[in-house]
């Protein structure tokens, strides 16, 4: 309706073009009010009742592996293949690993299911699913009982950041703080554009993320000193990035790092891939 009223209007180019895009997303917020976004799945749209959890229908509710006793070290899902492992706070991915955090948590194993929880907001803007994910975050944490002074997250880097127009990781942790009474800080900028780790291996990601990130200068650091500061992230796969901001935040004085994340990848899936 208002692209047919803007077209008619005279041909102004890219102002017109603006026009309608701002038309466009006023358009979108007035669907929003009318067709509020939790009658419908947030993963796969099938109406559902407003009281479903999550605002996920039954079957995808049912497709999401919640990690209950992940790694207690890097927070992924854990197979105890002897009765002997089942003593050790490690699992097959991390027991060689040095971590500069001290535990890494994630609520959700990655899956074709639950990959769209996060593909959905970082690549079709469902920026409403922050909220959800944020809730869902909240009852990990209590369940952890991790207790810390500061909520920071991933930074993007100023070029990604302005081609995909928000910082997930940020949008998240905002709405996060909103459920628990400790203030959001952005303590880390990324000073170095990297290439998507998605398709680098575990050393080329460690590599490409040397020195990727710095202290926020605009910030106070002598007010993070020895303190516990809860680190963001969107998916955890081999902890590199959260592992260098964790080493940048330990060398600046912070005193503890926990780290959470939505998905983490298993670490059974893991090594396979990385064996292909
Ligand atoms: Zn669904
Ligand atoms: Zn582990």
């Amino acid at each position: 309706m208002y692209n047919n009223a803007n077209s008619k209007g005279s041909n102004k180019g890219d102002n017109s073009d603006s026009y309608r895009d701002k038309l466009y997303k006023i358009y979108g917020e007035f669907l929003e009010i009318l067709y509020p976004q939790n009658i419908n799945c947030i993963l796969c749209s099938r109406p559902i009742k407003k009281s479903n959890s999550y605002s996920m229908c039954k079957s995808c509710f049912d497709e999401l592996n919640f990690i209950l006793n992940g790694c207690g070290k890097c927070g992924k899902f854990k197979i105890n293949y002897s009765l002997e492992k089942q003593f050790i706070d490690e699992c097959n991915f991390c027991h060689s690993k040095t971590f500069y955090f001290e535990k890494a948590i994630s609520c959700i194993e990655y899956n074709d299911i639950s990959k769209r929880l996060i593909l959905g907001l970082k690549y079709s803007s469902k920026t409403y699913m922050c909220k959800y994910i944020a809730q869902i975050m909240k009852e990990k944490l209590d369940i952890e009982n991790i207790k810390f002074d500061y909520l920071t997250y991933v930074p993007l880097h100023k070029k990604r950041l302005k081609k995909r127009g928000f910082n997930q990781s940020e949008k998240i942790a905002k709405y996060l703080v909103k459920l628990i009474d400790v203030p959001l800080i952005d303590l880390v900028v990324r000073h170095k554009y990297t290439e998507m780790l998605y398709k680098l291996k575990r050393d080329e990601r460690s590599k490409e993320l040397k020195n990727a990130f710095k202290i926020n200068e605009e910030i106070n650091i002598g007010n993070v000193e020895d303190k516990v500061v809860l680190l963001l992230d969107d998916v955890f796969t081999t902890g590199s990035t959260v592992n260098e901001i964790s080493k940048v935040l330990k060398l600046a004085g912070v005193g503890k790092v926990y780290v959470i994340t939505l998905l983490t990848k298993s670490s059974e899936k893991y090594v396979k891939d990385d064996a292909l």
